[in-house]
C-alpha cells in the first residue's frame, strides 16, 4: 500500500515541503507521497482524526495549527511539550505522537552551516511568536549565557520570557524601540529575526527590526524569515560588517528530523537542499 505523508496549515499557498519531501521520498525509493493538505481551523480535528489511518505516516503542521493539535494527540514528546507548539504528528499504529522539530533544525542550522556555538553567547531574539519559542527552547538548551527578547508588542515578550525562565536561565523583555535596543544590540554576538518582518507577503516584507548603526561587527544575523534568502535584517547585519545566515537551512533540518521520524530513514539532506532550491527558483 502507498503511505502518504504531508502538511496541515492554513492557508497552505507558500508552502515548499511538498517540492523537497517528496524528493527524499522519491530519492529513498520508498513507497509514499507528500501532499499539501490545506486544513481550516475547523476541519482540524477531523483531520488529525484522519492520520490514524494504517496508509498515513505523519504530517508537518504548520500555521496556525501548531498549539491546536496538541489536545488531539496520544502523546507529546517532551521538547514540544516545554516549547507548547507540535511541528510534527507521527503516526505509529494508529497512536499520533507530537513532536517539536524547530528547535533542533535551528540549532543544527547555526551550529553546522553558521558554524556558531551559542554556549556563553549574549544574544538578541526578536519576536515573541511560535518560532521564537523554539529558538529561544534551542539556545537556552545550547548554554547562551544572556538572552534579550525584543518585540513589538512588549507585553507578549515579557510573558515569553517569564515562561522560558530557569534557574540559571533568565531571559530580559525589551521593546522594538530604539531606547531599548541600543541597551541592548550593540552588545549581542547572536541577533536572531523571528518576527514576520522582511518576510514577502507578510505585514511589512520591507522592514527590519533593528538598524545596522546598533549592530556589532562581531554579530551573527541569523533570519527565521527564509523567503527572500536575503531580508532586510540581514542586509543591516551586513552594513554593520557582521556575518549572516538564512532561515532556509532550519527550513530543511525541521523537515528533515520529520522526515526520519515518520520514515525511519536517514533524510538526503542534500536531495532536499537541491530540490527546495529548485522549487524557489521555479517560483520566481
Ligand atoms: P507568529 O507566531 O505569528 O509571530 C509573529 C511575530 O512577528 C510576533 O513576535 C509579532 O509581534 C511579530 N510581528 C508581526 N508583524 C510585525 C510588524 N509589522 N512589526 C513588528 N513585529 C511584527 O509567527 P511565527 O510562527 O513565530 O513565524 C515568524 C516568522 O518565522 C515567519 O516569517 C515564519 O515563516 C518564520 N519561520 C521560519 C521557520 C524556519 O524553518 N526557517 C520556522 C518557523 C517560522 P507581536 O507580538 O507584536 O504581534
Amino acid at each position: 500500500m502507498t503511505k502518504r505523508m504531508g502538511i496541515i496549515g492554513y492557508p497552505l499557498g507558500h508552502t515548499l515541503s511538498p517540492a523537497f519531501q517528496g524528493a527524499a521520498l522519491r530519492h529513498l525509493g520508498i513507497d509514499a507521497t507528500f501532499e499539501s493538505w490545506p486544513t481550516a481551523p475547523e476541519s482540524l480535528a477531523e483531520k488529525v482524526a484522519s492520520f490514524r489511518a494504517g496508509d498515513v505516516l505523519g504530517a508537518c503542521v504548520t500555521l496556525p495549527h501548531k498549539q491546536a493539535v496538541i489536545p488531539m494527540l496520544d502523546s507529546v514528546h517532551d521538547t514540544a511539550k516545554s516549547i507548547g507548539a507540535v511541528n510534527w504528528i507521527v503516526n505509529k499504529g494508529g497512536k499520533l505522537t507530537g513532536h517539536n522539530t524547530d528547535a533542533p533544525g535551528f540549532l543544527r542550522s547555526i551550529q553546522e552551516e553558521a558554524k556558531f556555538d551559542p554556549r556563553g553567547a549574549n544574544a538578541v531574539v526578536f519576536g515573541a511568536g511560535g518560532a521564537a519559542r523554539a529558538v529561544i527552547y534551542a539556545l537556552r538548551t545550547a548554554g547562551v549565557a544572556r538572552l534579550t527578547i525584543a518585540n513589538r508588542t512588549l507585553e507578549k515578550a515579557q510573558e515569553l520570557a517569564s515562561a522560558m525562565s530557569e534557574r540559571r536561565f533568565k531571559p530580559l523583555a525589551i521593546s522594538l524601540s530604539r531606547e531599548d535596543l541600543t541597551d541592548a544590540v550593540p552588545y549581542a554576538t547572536l541577533l536572531v529575526n523571528t518576527t514576520s518582518m522582511g518576510m514577502a507577503g507578510g505585514p511589512a516584507p520591507d522592514a527590519s527590526p533593528v538598524t545596522a548603526d546598533l549592530i556589532s561587527a562581531d554579530a551573527l544575523g541569523y533570519d527565521a524569515v527564509y523567503a527572500p534568502l536575503e531580508t532586510p535584517f540581514l542586509r543591516e547585519v551586513e552594513i554593520a560588517g557582521g556575518r549572516t545566515a538564512s532561515g532556509i537551512t532550519m527550513l530543511i533540518y525541521q523537515g528533515a528530523e520529520g522526515f526520519e521520524l515518520c520514515t525511519g530513514q536517514k533524510a538526503p539532506i542534500k536531495v532536499m537542499m537541491n530540490a527546495l532550491m529548485k522549487a524557489r527558483a521555479g517560483r520566481k
